[in-house]
C-alpha cells in the first residue's frame, strides 16, 4: 500500500477503509478483519457510525500488532461544547474501542466550541495519546479563521470529494496550507448511477479497470488520500488494485468535466 508523509512526519497509507453504514457489530468486525487481511492498514470510524466497539475488537484480534494499523476516529459535533467535553469524548472512544492510544483524531464537523475542543486535541497530542490531529468538513473560509489561533495545526482535512463534487479551488487552498486532503464518499455513495457513468466506463475499458478503480486513481493522482467502504471482500481487493496504472492527461481532463 502506497504511503504519504503528513506535515507532522507521520506516514499513512494513501488509501484507507471506512466503516460508515455498517452498524451491525458482527458484520463490521468481520469487514474490518477482511479489510486488514486484504491489505488495508488505515481504518476510519466515528462514534456516530455506532461501530467503534466492533472496529476496536477487529483491530485487537486481526492478527497484526497494534502499531501496524492506523485507526481514525472523530469528535462528534455534539461533544464540541467545551475542552472538558472533548477530553471526555476522546477517553470514551478509547475505552469503547479497547485501545490505549489513537492514531488519528478528527473533528467530525466545524460546529460548537471549535477553539475549546481543539485545545483538548492539542493536549491529547502533546501527551502522546494520539499521533495526529485534524479536522473534517472544514471549508476554506472556516479553516482560514481557525488556523489563525492554533499552537498545533491540523494535519488532515477529511472532506467529500468525488467526480460530481470536485472542489478544485478548495483542495488547492487546503494543500497550500500543508494540510492533507482525505476524500470521503469517493463513489458519491453510489449516487447519480456513478458505477454506470459512460465517461468513467469508457476510460476504465481502456485500462481494463472498473469505474471504482478509475475514480480512486483519479483522486490519488491529484495527491488526495482516499477512504472507500465496501462490505464485499472482492471489492476490497478491487479497490486496492489502483497502483498499477496511470490515467493520462486527457482522461484526467474528461473526468474533470463531470
Ligand atoms: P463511498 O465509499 O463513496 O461509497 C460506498 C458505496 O459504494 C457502498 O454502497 C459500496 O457498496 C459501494 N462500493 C464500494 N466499492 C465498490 C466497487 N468496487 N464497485 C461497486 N460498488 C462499490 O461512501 P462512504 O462510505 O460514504 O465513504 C467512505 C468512507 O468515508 C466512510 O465509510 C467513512 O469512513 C468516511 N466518511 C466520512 C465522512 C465525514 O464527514 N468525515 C462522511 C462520510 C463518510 P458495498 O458495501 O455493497 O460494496
Amino acid at each position: 500500500m502506497k504511503e504519504i508523509t503528513l506535515s507532522n512526519g507521520m506516514r499513512i497509507p494513501t488509501l484507507g477503509y471506512g466503516v460508515f453504514g455498517i452498524p451491525d457489530p458482527k458484520q463490521c468486525e468481520r469487514a474490518v478483519v477482511n479489510a486488514v487481511e486484504t491489505g488495508y492498514r488505515l481504518i476510519d470510524t466515528a462514534p456516530g457510525y455506532e461501530n467503534e466497539e466492533a472496529v476496536g475488537k477487529a483491530v485487537r484480534n486481526c492478527g497484526l500488532s497494534r502499531e501496524e494499523i492506523i485507526v481514525t476516529t472523530k469528535l462528534e459535533a455534539s461533544q464540541m461544547g467545551s475542552y472538558d467535553k472533548a477530553m471526555r469524548a476522546f477517553d470514551n472512544s478509547l475505552k469503547t474501542m479497547g485501545l490505549d492510544y489513537m492514531d488519528i483524531y478528527l473533528f467530525h464537523w466545524p460546529m460548537g466550541d471549535v477553539y475549546g475542543a481543539w485545545r483538548a486535541l492539542e493536549q491529547i497530542y502533546k501527551e502522546g495519546r494520539v499521533k495526529a490531529i485534524g479536522v473534517c468538513n472544514f471549508w476554506p473560509y472556516r479553516l482560514a479563521d481557525f488556523l489563525l489561533d492554533q499552537q498545533i495545526l491540523p494535519v488532515i482535512n477529511q472532506i467529500e470529494v468525488h467526480p460530481f463534487y470536485q472542489r478544485k479551488t478548495d483542495i488547492t487552498w487546503i494543500k497550500d496550507r500543508n494540510i492533507q486532503v482525505q476524500a470521503w464518499s469517493p463513489f458519491a455513495e453510489g449516487k447519480n448511477d456513478i458505477f454506470n457513468n459512460p465517461i468513467l466506463k469508457t476510460i476504465g475499458l481502456k485500462y481494463e479497470k472498473s469505474v471504482a478503480q478509475v475514480v480512486l486513481r483519479w483522486l490519488l493522482q491529484q495527491g488526495i488520500c482516499v477512504l472507500s467502504k465496501t462490505i464485499s471482500s472482492e471489492r476490497m481487493v478491487e479497490n486496492q488494485q489502483v497502483f498499477d496504472f496511470e490515467l493520462n492527461e486527457d482522461d484526467m481532463k474528461n473526468i474533470g468535466k463531470l
